[in-house]
C-alpha cells in the first residue's frame, strides 16, 4: 500500500488524548520522512497540557477548521489511517467528512475493545496497553528500528505513559518494558515527559479537582461505586480550560473498597460520561449497555443526553441492575 507515494490522512478521536496525538504524530513523522504527504486532523481541540508534543502544532483541529483544511485533506487523501478509536462515531462531525470520500483505503489501528468493520486493513490490539505501542511495532516492522529518532520516541512516550497511568495499569508487560527501554536508548528525557504533562496544569484545575472530590464525590453500595458530576457553571466558576478536568474519575479509585467510578461532564448539548474500575468489574460492558459507548475493561466513556439530574439517576438506576447481576 505504501509502495508509492500517498498522500495520507491520520484521524483520531474526539477529546483528543496522549494516547491519540502521540501514536498518530509518530506515524505521521515516520511516513513523510519516507517521502509521504501526511496530514493529523483531530475532531476537536486537545488540552493545554498536550500542547509541548513534538508535532502538535501541526495539527488539523476540524472544529477550529476555518478554511476547511480538514475537508480537503480527507477528500484529496488515498489513505485514510484511524488511530486509537474502535469506532467511526468517535470522529462525531468529522465522520461524516470521511464518509465523503469513498475511494480511500482505510486503515484502523487501535487498542480498545469490540473493533468496528468497514476498514480494510485492521491493526486492532486490546491486550496492547495504548495505541503508540502498537504504532511503534508497526513503525518498526514497516522501516526498521533506526527509524524511530528521538522526537518520534518522545511522541510513542507520551502515548504508552498517559495510557499506563504512568506505568500504573492493566497490560503491563515485559515486552512493554523492553519497548520502553528502546525508546530509552534514543536519548529522551523521561522526567520531562511526565513533568510536562502531570505538572503542567493551572492553578484554577487544582482547585477545581478540590472542589470536585470534597462537593461533588457520591458514593453508592456502601462505598463501592463513586460518581462525580461537573456542570458548565462549575467549571466557568473555576476558569475551566478543556481538559482540566481529565484523570478526576481515577481518584475514587484511590480509595481501598472503590470499584467503579463515573465522572459527568455537561457539554453543549449532551453529558459526557467517563468509567473506570478497578479488577473484573467491566465497564466496557456497562458503557455499552447503558450510555451508548464503550472503551476497555477497566476504562470507558460515554454520552447521554439527557439533563444532569437523569443522568446521575439513570447511573444510579444501572449500577444498582449491575449489581443484581452480580457484575459489581
Ligand atoms: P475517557 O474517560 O478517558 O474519555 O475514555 C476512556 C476510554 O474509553 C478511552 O479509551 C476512550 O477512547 C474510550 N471512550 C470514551 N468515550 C467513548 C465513547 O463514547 N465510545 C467508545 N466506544 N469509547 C469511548
Ligand atoms: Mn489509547
Amino acid at each position: 500500500m505504501l509502495a508509492e507515494l500517498k498522500r495520507i490522512a491520520i484521524l483520531s478521536h474526539t477529546n483528543p488524548d496522549g494516547d491519540a496525538l502521540g501514536s498518530s504524530l509518530a506515524l505521521a513523522e515516520t511516513l513523510r520522512s519516507t517521502g509521504h504527504t501526511v496530514y493529523c486532523i483531530v475532531p476537536n481541540r486537545f488540552p493545554y497540557y498536550l500542547k509541548w508534543i513534538p508535532g502538535s502544532e501541526s495539527i488539523i483541529v476540524h472544529s477550529l477548521d476555518k478554511e476547511q483544511r480538514a475537508e480537503q485533506v480527507i477528500s484529496e487523501a488515498d489513505i485514510i489511517i484511524c488511530a486509537d478509536m474502535s469506532a467511526i462515531s468517535r470522529l462525531e462531525k468529522l465522520s461524516e467528512v470521511i464518509e465523503q470520500n469513498t475511494t480511500a483505503r482505510r486503515v484502523l489501528v487501535d487498542h480498545h475493545l469490540n473493533p468496528e468493520q468497514g476498514f480494510d486493513v485492521i491493526f486492532s490490539h486490546p491486550e496492547s496497553s495504548s495505541t503508540a505501542l502498537v504504532m511503534y511495532h508497526i513503525i518498526v516492522e514497516l522501516f526498521g528500528k533506526q527509524a524511530i529518532s528521538k522526537r518520534i520516541a518522545e511522541q510513542l512516550y507520551v502515548g504508552i505513559m498517559t495510557d499506563t497511568g504512568n506505568f500504573a495499569f492493566s497490560f503491563l508487560t515485559p515486552e512493554l518494558f523492553r519497548v520502553v527501554a528502546e525508546l530509552a536508548e534514543t536519548g529522551i528525557d523521561i522526567p520531562t515527559l511526565y513533568n510536562n504533562v502531570y505538572n503542567s496544569f493551572t492553578e484554577g484545575r487544582a482547585r477545581l479537582f478540590g472542589y470536585v472530590i470534597n462537593r461533588k464525590m457520591k458514593t453508592l453500595l456502601q462505598g463501592r461505586v463513586a460518581y462525580l458530576s461537573l456542570t458548565e457553571e462549575e467549571m466557568r466558576r473555576h476558569w475551566f480550560q478543556q481538559g482540566d478536568s481529565e484523570g478526576f474519575v481515577n481518584y475514587p479509585l484511590t480509595i481501598k473498597k472503590m470499584k467503579m467510578s463515573a465522572m459527568f461532564s455537561e457539554q453543549q448539548g449532551f453529558i459526557r460520561i467517563s468509567f473506570r474500575s478497578r479488577g473484573n468489574v467491566d465497564v466496557n460492558t456497562f458503557a455499552r449497555r447503558y450510555f451508548n459507548g464503550g472503551g476497555h475493561k477497566n476504562a470507558a466513556g460515554g454520552k447521554s443526553f439527557d439533563p444532569m439530574e437523569q443522568t446521575i439517576q439513570r447511573y444510579i438506576e444501572a449500577v444498582n441492575e449491575y449489581h443484581d447481576e452480580g457484575l459489581v
